[in-house]
């Protein structure tokens, strides 16, 4: 049916208004890439596989009620007007206190036993950005490095200097054994005796709110039977996590050492910059192609302006879930969930 013009206008202007009456109006939908439209807040629990079957059921529901839990923190952030820096701090906090994921609380071990933290938070609006790496006493990771943007003049800090901040700056501190499961030492103990180590688990958020600034952040312990002192790409802005309100927000997880190199976040908002390319096409570039040239795999959630949430992993899977500006709430466990590109 052809319409016109003043129709349209008027139609245009009732949209509008809903939109300003509900807030969000508009639903989401599928983009025919693996892509999903309509989407202001999403986070990842970490690429690698996860084939149907592997879990219980009551693990499944585990990992589906704490993406559920985080999506809802940050989700209330955004509905209420709050920044989409506040929102990904909310949701990451959410997934670093739930011991199944590798980051704050079930975090995985070095060599030597021990937990060393990294994590990094990113504000498109400006792009200001802090970080840690291989902290050992910092409940939350997320929080510290969002202090160190705010109440230091630097960007990343490091070790016992970054856990000394933390006390200094009033927030929770606690003991190595807070971060230890079972899970994560039976691991440790299979690394050892030269089995494949069970890693993964790593978080992240990338968040849009009602001014259309973007922002990220990613958490994690690292690889377990990591070298003392080694520090991955969660904490390196570009390399894990980057967010640029005219791009994209992108937290990535996977073989640190070479999304370092690849310098894989900044480079995914480089292709929507310099090449124009739309975010599902930078991603993808990127994570299935970049990567796996350079010898590794991994994954990344990458959210653009439009509310356009890019999925893609050269693993077999990335836990992830997300939630459109209705509210409506996914989340994707298996590896068949979420398409590969
Ligand atoms: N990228 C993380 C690291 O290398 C690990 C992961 O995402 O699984 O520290």
């Amino acid at each position: 049916m052809a319409v016109s013009r003043p129709h349209a206008l008027r139609l245009v202007a009732l949209t509008a208004l809903l939109g300003a009456i509900t807030g969000f109006a508009v639903p989401s939908a599928p983009t025919g890439s693996g892509a999903v439209r309509e989407v202001v807040l999403a986070v990842h629990g970490g690429a690698g596989s996860l084939p149907r079957g592997s879990i219980t059921p009551d693990q499944e529901k585990a990992y589906r009620t704490a993406l559920e839990k985080a999506l809802r923190a940050g989700y209330t952030v955004i509905r209420g007007g709050g920044s989409s820096l506040d929102a990904v701090e909310q949701a990451v906090r959410v997934l670093e206190d739930d011991p199944n994921f590798n980051a704050g609380k079930g975090a995985v071990f070095n060599t030597d036993g021990e937990h060393e933290l990294d994590a990094s938070i990113m504000n498109g609006r400006d792009l200001r950005s802090g970080a840690v790496a291989g902290v050992h006493n910092t409940r939350n990771p997320i929080s510290l490095a969002r202090l160190v943007m705010e109440r230091s003049k630097h960007v990343l800090m490091a070790g016992r200097g970054a856990d000394a901040f933390a006390l200094q700056s009033g927030v929770p501190y606690t003991t190595q054994d807070y971060f230890f499961t079972q899970r994560r030492w039976d691991a440790l103990i299979r690394a050892k005796g030269g089995q494949a180590a069970d890693t993964g688990g790593t978080v992240g958020a990338v968040a849009l709110d009602r001014d259309r600034q973007l922002a990220a952040a990613t958490s994690t312990g690292g690889l377990t039977n990591k070298l003392v002192g080694r520090v991955g790409d969660s904490p390196i802005i570009g390399a894990g996590t980057y967010a640029d309100s005219k791009t994209v927000a992108i937290s990535c997880t996977g073989t640190g050492e070479v999304f370092i190199r690849g310098v894989a976040a900044h480079d995914v908002s480089a292709l929507i910059d310099y090449a124009r390319m739309p975010v599902e096409r930078a991603a993808s570039t990127v994570v299935n192609d970049k990567i796996p040239a350079l010898g590794a795999t991994g994954g990344a959630i990458a959210l653009d302006p439009k509310g356009t949430l890019a999925t893609p992993h050269s693993t077999p899977g990335i836990i992830n879930g997300y939630v459109t500006r209705d509210g409506t709430i996914v989340t994707r466990l298996y590896d068949d969930e979420t398409p590969a590109r």
